[in-house]
This record gives C-alpha cells, sequence and structure tokens, in this order.
C-alpha cells in the first residue's frame, strides 16, 4: 500500500479543505494508500519514509525550498495540487512592484518575515521534478482522486493540454467573446467542465494556461472581437504571474 503525506507551503490551504470534502470517493481512495501524514488534519511529525508526497502551495522560502529537496530525495511520486503549487497562483502576484515594499506594508520595516528566509515566489516545479499535477483552486475532490488513482497505479500524468474553448462549445454556452467580454477560457487548460462559464462567470484562469493554447492568437482574437486586451494580459498574471511569456 502507499504511504502518503501531505503538506503545504505558501497558500491558503484551501485545497486540503477540498480534500476533506472528497467523502462521495473516499471510499475508492482509503484501500490504496496509507495516510501517513496531513498537515491540515494532523497532529503527528511527518515521518522520514513515504512513496507519496502531495504537495500544496506556492514555494515562498528557503525553507521551502530545503523541504521539497528532501521530499523529492525521499518520495518516489511527487504530486503538486492547485494552483499556488503548478504555477505558483495567487502567491506569485508578489513578483509584481516590489517585494520589499510590500512586506513591509504588512509587517513594518523590520519585516519579521526577513528572519524566514522569504524567497520569490514559484511553483513547486521550478525547485524539483513535479510527477502529477492536479490544477485548479481550489481543485476539485473527484479530479484529485482521479489523479491520485493514476498516480498509484503508475500511469502517466493527464493534465489537459489544450485550452476549454471546444468543451465550452459542447456545453452550449454563448461565448462571452459575443458580447465583447473577455474570458480566459481561451487560453486556459480544459478539464473543469466550464464551470464558472456555464454559472454565467467569464473563466478567469484558475487552471493555468493550457501547453497547447496559442496566446498570440488569443489576443489577435480578442482584438477582432472588440474586447479589452489590456484586461486579458491582466486577468492572465492572477494565476500565471510566475510566467514571462505572457505580455
Ligand atoms: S472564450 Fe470562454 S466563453 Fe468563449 S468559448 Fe472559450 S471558454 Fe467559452
Ligand atoms: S472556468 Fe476557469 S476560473 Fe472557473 S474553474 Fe474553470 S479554469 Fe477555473
Amino acid at each position: 500500500m502507499a504511504r502518503v503525506v501531505v503538506l503545504g507551503l505558501a497558500s491558503d490551504f484551501g485545497c486540503q479543505v477540498q480534500m476533506t470534502n472528497m467523502e462521495d470517493h473516499l471510499l475508492d481512495v482509503l484501500g490504496a494508500i496509507e495516510l501517513e501524514y496531513w498537515q491540515l488534519a494532523a497532529s503527528g511529525h511527518m515521518p522520514e519514509d513515504y512513496d507519496v508526497a502531495i504537495v500544496e502551495g506556492a514555494v515562498t522560502t528557503e525553507e521551502h525550498v530545503e523541504l521539497l529537496k528532501r521530499v523529492r530525495e525521499t518520495a518516489s511520486t511527487v504530486i503538486a495540487i492547485g494552483s499556488c503549487a503548478v504555477t505558483g497562483g495567487i502567491p506569485a502576484l508578489a513578483l509584481s512592484g516590489d517585494l520589499e515594499d510590500r512586506v513591509g506594508c504588512v509587517y513594518g520595516e523590520s519585516g519579521a518575515l526577513v528572519a524566514c528566509g522569504r524567497i520569490l515566489p514559484m511553483p513547486v516545479g521550478a525547485i524539483i521534478d513535479v510527477d502529477y499535477h492536479v490544477v485548479g483552486c481550489p481543485i476539485d475532490p473527484a479530479e484529485f482522486v482521479e489523479v491520485l488513482h493514476r498516480a498509484i497505479q503508475g500511469l502517466r500524468d493527464a493534465v489537459p493540454l489544450e485550452p476549454m474553448c471546444a468543451t465550452c462549445k459542447i456545453a452550449e454556452n454563448t461565448c462571452f467573446y459575443d458580447r465583447g467580454e473577455v474570458c480566459l477560457g481561451l487560453v486556459t487548460r480544459a478539464g473543469c467542465g466550464t464551470k464558472c462559464i456555464s454559472l454565467g462567470r467569464p473563466c478567469t484562469g484558475c487552471r493555468g494556461i493550457a501547453a497547447d493554447a496559442n496566446f498570440e492568437s488569443a489576443k489577435a482574437i480578442v482584438e477582432r472581437m472588440g474586447a479589452d486586451l489590456d484586461l486579458l494580459l491582466e486577468r492572465a498574471q492572477l494565476y500565471n504571474n510566475a510566467r514571462k511569456d505572457l505580455s
């Protein structure tokens, strides 16, 4: 049975909370793993040895870097869950502007975080190899269980490569660009079932930029449809600010 640990870096622990919401799928998983440590839900210490490490949150301190290196040496499988871990997510917004100023705003000039060895925020994959990814903010419990199964069975990672417009059409949503409104679904990884769009809200890109997305074509479409290109670029930063190629 796979020995599993769950740990969090810089995040609001929302994805670990989502894991507690997987009652419907719990029985599928319980027989296949031994949950040895869960940072959110357990009071014990992380064991020295384990097989699968599930990591939530962005890397923002030297301690995170050292922890991840130890995790990679120990675990045969590393799963990054949530936008913070996969793309840098919301913590990576701190990459815009002056980080010192931002820390000073919150903690004052002496900056309590100075003692924590803070570094510029980055995704887990910037420090260690990641074997499996569960994208989204927060993650979907059913998708998490599916990826965990894939990991335990040694199947390949299956994050969708394509943007979500095709599935959006299948879902028979009216495209926001028909109304001149910006939607990040043009470039965002499919796989959420067009959750927000089907509820009448444009996609804000929480699953990250799709590997097959063509950002240049997307920009041309936005201009052609008379939507606000600056707004597209601004919204694309929300979960993808650690990327340098979106401008
Ligand atoms: S841009 Fe958004 S609303 Fe339009 S088809 Fe793509 S995902 Fe759907
Ligand atoms: S529609 Fe976009 S913002 Fe909403 S859950 Fe899907 S990827 Fe995330």
